[in-house]
């Protein structure tokens, strides 16, 4: 419930108009297609939200056809022209601000102050596309070869479609659109077909901004939407935020058009705690970052390394603070810090790992029972005993829980932390700065922060290694990859 405005959560529903939930192709919203509708679920009660029109192989046709004739004109802008459209998208986000967070909270579950810190993230990232984008960087031209001058130029690569997830449906598709969108390039967006709200609000936003084709929306799911996308051959890039069987998917179903393939796939994050590190400071980073979003946050630290001296004292503060967590609907008010998980399926996924685990000999320090409640509450959980080749250690279980392991010396705990197929993100906790220097140097993962967990820069490049993918979000290197560069020789004899 809103303290303000008095309204409740479910009726932000309100906050877009029912002849918005529709796909947007060009310049129409198709409320009414032939291929059925799917119900949107608040996974907080279980009720349906609303219900949209499922798109197919036809909407997808006409979603790449639109931004492959907006293509032309939007790629002939100056940098300068699309950053004062962009700028003006940042701008209605801002102004929407409120209006987006709590329709991703009404979707998604989560508490609306999370949502809220979300939103500026996403008009942050527009503006530093859309500004970097005037300055790209490339070899200075010149004579490399007798006679001849060289220059690079950087060109949009046409149409790309953008594929997002659930965890964080708006700044996940605002990942993709700002960098396709500054680059020069026009966006299909598929998004997650369970949380489809704010991106139909932006479209509702952007609609007197960006020209008609410039951001197409097909709803949908990714079995038939999203491989559509993936196989056309009028897409010039693919780029998801997903699973690994998702980004396996869409690598197969890309490569009889060869195109593009940006991904950004699941995360299984240690945090390497070493004998010397503040545990207090750890304990207290781990209970918002392991649990963040319920958990559901593919830099969650969700492996939590410890030195045996001091595993002792830090599971104990651990489980004290992470206890502390507030778990329920975030129509409950503000004091609510974890929501539910995004459907029952995945709560029931999450509980499988846990119960899994048990059966094969760990111990439940924390948590470990689903509540037979309405909605999909899952409560946070700390998992000891578990040995390194277990499938809750080597598989990305994406919810509130969290396993303990021990190690002896600075090898074993990189030897453990390494030992995984995803490299997205890790952390090391050390006072020694000659230990964080090798330690991070010999971690593989995409990010490693020292003494810190899952903060975030636009201007830094997030991207996995290993399973995690091979796309970089953010930062100037997403910019290159929405973009392709051609090599102009001239001869100047
Ligand atoms: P998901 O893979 O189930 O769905 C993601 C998107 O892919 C959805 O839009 C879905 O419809 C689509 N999709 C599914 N199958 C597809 C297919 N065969 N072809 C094309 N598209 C398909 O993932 P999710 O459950 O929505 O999100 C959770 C996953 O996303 C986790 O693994 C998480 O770690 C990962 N994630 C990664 C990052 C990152 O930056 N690396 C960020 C957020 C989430």
């Amino acid at each position: 419930m809103d303290t303000t405005t008095g309204l409740g959560l479910v009726d932000s529903l309100q906050l877009l108009h029912a002849d918005r939930r529709g796909h947007v192709i060009g310049a129409e919203v198709v409320t009414n297609d032939s291929g059925g509708t799917r119900e949107i679920i608040n996974p907080a009660t279980g009720a349906v939200i609303c219900s949209v029109p499922e798109g197919s192989r036809q909407e997808v046709g006409r979603a790449v056809a639109a931004a492959k004739a907006a293509a032309p004109s939007w790629a002939a802008l100056t940098p300068l022209e699309r950053f004062v459209a962009l700028a003006k998208v940042a701008d209605a986000i801002d102004a929407n601000a409120e209006s987006l967070a709590r329709l991703e909270s009404l979707n998604t579950g989560k508490p609306v102050g999370v949502s809220r810190g979300e939103i500026p993230m996403a008009a942050d990232t527009i503006r530093f596309m859309a500004g970097a984008a005037r300055t790209a960087q490339t070899p200075a031209a010149g004579e490399y070869v007798d006679g001849h001058l060289s220059l690079v130029v950087r060109e949009p690569l046409g149409v790309v479609a953008a594929i997002a997830p659930w965890n964080y449906p708006f700044l996940m598709a605002v990942w993709k659109l700002a960098p396709a969108l500054a680059a020069g390039n026009t966006v299909v967006l598929k998004p997650s077909e369970l949380t489809p709200l704010t991106a139909l609000k932006l479209a509702e936003m952007v609609e007197d901004t960006l020209p008609p084709g410039v951001l197409n929306i097909v709803l949908g799911a990714g079995s038939t939407v999203g491989e559509a996308l993936a196989d056309d051959p009028d897409v010039a890039l693919i780029a998801l935020t997903g699973s690994v069987a998702s980004g396996q998917a869409v690598t197969r179903a890309s490569s009889s058009s060869l195109k593009r393939v940006h991904l950004e796939l699941g995360g299984n994050a240690p945090a390497v705690v070493f004998e010397d590190a503040d545990i207090d400071e750890v304990a207290n980073t781990l209970r918002t970052m392991s649990f963040w979003n319920s958990g559901q946050e593919c830099g969650a630290a969700c492996r939590v390394l410890v030195h045996e001296d001091v595993q002792e004292a830090l599971v104990e503060r651990l489980i004290q603070l992470a206890g502390s967590l507030r778990v329920g609907d975030p129509d409950e008010g503000e004091q609510i810090e974890i929501g539910p998980l995004i459907s029952e399926a995945h709560r029931d996924r999450v509980a499988g790992f846990v119960q899994r685990a048990v059966d094969s000999g760990a111990t439940v320090a924390l948590g470990g029972a689903a509540p037979v409640d309405r909605g999909f509450y899952y409560p946070a959980t700390v998992i000891t005993g578990v040995a390194q080749d277990s499938e809750i250690v080597q598989q990305e279980v994406f919810g509130p829980v969290v396993t303990v392991q021990t190690f002896r010396d600075e090898d074993d705990a990189v030897r453990l932390a390494n030992d995984v197929p995803h490299g997205l993100s890790a952390s090391v906790w050390t006072r020694d700065l000659a230990r964080s220097i090798r330690v991070s140097r010999a971690l593989q993962f995409g990010t490693v922060w020292v003494n810190s967990h899952l903060a975030l820069a636009v201007e830094m490049p997030w991207g996995g290694f290993g399973i995690s993918g091979h796309g970089r979000d953010v930062s100037t290197y997403s910019l290159d990859e929405y973009s392709r560069t051609k090599h102009v020789m001239m001869a100047s004899t």
